[in-house]
């Protein structure tokens, strides 16, 4: 069993068809293998990281430490394991990213070479990619229509778990796992959290959630997003506990924006850097030397709007953000600075814990408009509108940005109408919103040879 993005024994249809091959045709052991394959580790930002090394610790531990890690090129790696312990076959949950794919049909093809097949089953997603498509065979590009189909074609029962658990072989030793020096505190990790993380959502915050989960102020969401990266709860899992409440309806709709992401990357894999609608790469981006200033600016938390800051910081600082803010700071990134939305989601994967890359690559299009958002690009997020609207007494303005804590309630939103406003060295607005609004319209419309629209249209 190759361990990947499905670091669980629960609800886990790969690793039951491990342990069913191995005592069909085996011996009845299995190899439990997670492969450190530095070309997506390195790569990864260090929240990341820590965190993949907590859950492991708590996968290994799971299975009494026999939880073999190896590191290396992953056709490496799976050839000597492969030959070291004579095993017959290779089980996965399928992987739907373009690197994933790629990788697996690479590895595919030289366990080939020694007759050993490499079986998918399962994946990350309660309906895999591929599966909900138009009547036409095409694949959705907009998510109402697809939430409807996917809510029509269903998804199975959570699998159950074998009875017995295998006799875990390990044919080599394990090596360690690397070291990684956190800036960030690392949140509980494995499987049995993640199940009581959901529990503890069940009975709290999901009543009210459809209210709620735009206001970062509130511990109004789940938190399942970092759970779900790392395959510690599989999304049937989750689905299986649903109602049809409003608030749950609403949970459920949430939980299938990220299958429908997953699709979108899948049938168009190109997006993962470049835009869906690829006009939008000819618009008249500014380029990487004449912004790095300001892009630091934004990275830091320091552009001087306090909801565009607080948000920035909450992900230096916790590797999370919340969904309404992630909106926020992309809308401001892409249509205040004008900075092109790949620089906006390399940043977000370095510092998110629960980074995606369909999720990810496809939030920043929605917000940019160039992706799956059929609402029309000139929808600009106003980020004083947005913080009195989700942040009403500006608490998590307070939390994240200790500069404005003299300034009660509301007023810290707007520290440039109060006499006192940058008394602790808040830094001044480095954008004026509505002047880059118009900007932004103007360049969109230049570049498609549009009329400029100029009327007022702000969120
Ligand atoms: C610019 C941008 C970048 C994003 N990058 C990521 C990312 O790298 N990884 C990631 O998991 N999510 C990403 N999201 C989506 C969303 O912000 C997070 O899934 C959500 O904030 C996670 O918090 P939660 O688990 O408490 O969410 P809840 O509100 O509790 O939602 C439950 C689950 O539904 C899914 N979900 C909810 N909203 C979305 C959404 N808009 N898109 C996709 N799935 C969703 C997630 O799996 C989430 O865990 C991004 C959104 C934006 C706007």
């Amino acid at each position: 069993m190759w361990f990947r993005r499905d670091l669980r024994l629960h609800d886990h249809p790969a690793l039951n068809a491990a342990i069913e091959s191995s005592l069909n045709d085996g011996d009845g052991q299995v190899v439990a293998l997670f492969n450190i394959d530095p070309q997506v580790f390195d790569d990864a930002g260090t929240p990341l990281q820590a965190y993949q090394n907590a859950s492991l610790t708590a996968l290994n531990e799971s299975m009494n430490g026999k939880l073999l890690i190896r590191y290396g090129d992953p056709k490496d790696v799976l050839l000597e394991v492969v030959k070291a312990s004579n095993a017959k076959s290779v089980h996965i949950s399928e992987d739907f990213e373009p690197y994933g794919r790629a990788r697996d049909i690479a590895v595919e093809k030289e366990l080939a070479k020694i007759n050993v097949p490499l079986i998918r089953t399962g994946s990350p997603y309660a309906v895999a990619p591929f599966r909900v498509t138009k009547d036409d065979g095409t694949p959705y590009r907009v998510f109402t229509p697809f939430y409807r189909t996917w809510l029509k074609h269903g998804w199975r029962k959570p699998a159950q778990k074998f009875n017995k658990t295998p006799p875990w072989f390990m044919p080599l030793p394990s090596q360690a796992l690397p070291q990684v020096n956190s800036e960030i505190e690392i949140p509980k990790a494995g499987e049995t959290n993640a199940l009581d993380l959901f529990d503890k959502f069940l009975n709290s915050a999901i009543h009210g959630y459809d209210q709620n989960r735009n206001r970062p102020d509130l511990n109004g969401t789940s938190k399942l997003s970092i759970p779900l990266r790392f395959g510690e709860i599989h999304p049937r899992t989750i689905l299986m506990e649903l109602n049809e409440t409003k608030d749950h309806d609403t949970f459920r709709k949430e939980v299938c924006w990220r299958e429908f992401y997953a699709e979108v990357l899948a049938t168009a894999p190109e997006s993962e850097t470049k835009s869906l609608d690829q006009k939008w790469e000819l618009m008249g981006w500014d380029q990487e030397e004449d912004f790095a200033e300001r892009l630091k600016k934004w990275q830091e938390g320091k552009t001087g709007f306090p909801i565009v800051d607080a948000g920035m910081r909450q992900l230096k600082q916790t590797g999370w953000m919340h969904n309404r803010v992630r909106m926020i700071v992309a809308s401001f990134l892409v249509k205040d600075l004008h900075i092109h939305w790949r620089h906006g989601a390399d940043w977000f994967m370095k510092h998110l814990l629960d980074g995606d890359i369909a999720s990810n690559s496809h939030g920043w299009q929605w917000t940019a408009g160039c992706g799956t958002d059929a609402s029309p690009y000139y929808r600009i997020f106003n980020p004083m509108m947005q913080a009195e609207k989700f942040d009403p007494n500006a608490e998590y303005v307070h939390k994240f940005i200790p500069e404005l804590n003299h300034l009660a309630g509301i007023k810290a939103h707007t520290p440039w109408e109060q006499p006192d406003g940058y008394l602790n060295n808040y830094p001044t607005r480095m954008v004026d919103h509505s002047q880059e609004r118009e900007e932004t319209l103007r360049r969109y419309q230049a570049s498609k040879g549009e009329k400029v629209i100029t009327e007022k249209f702000s969120q």
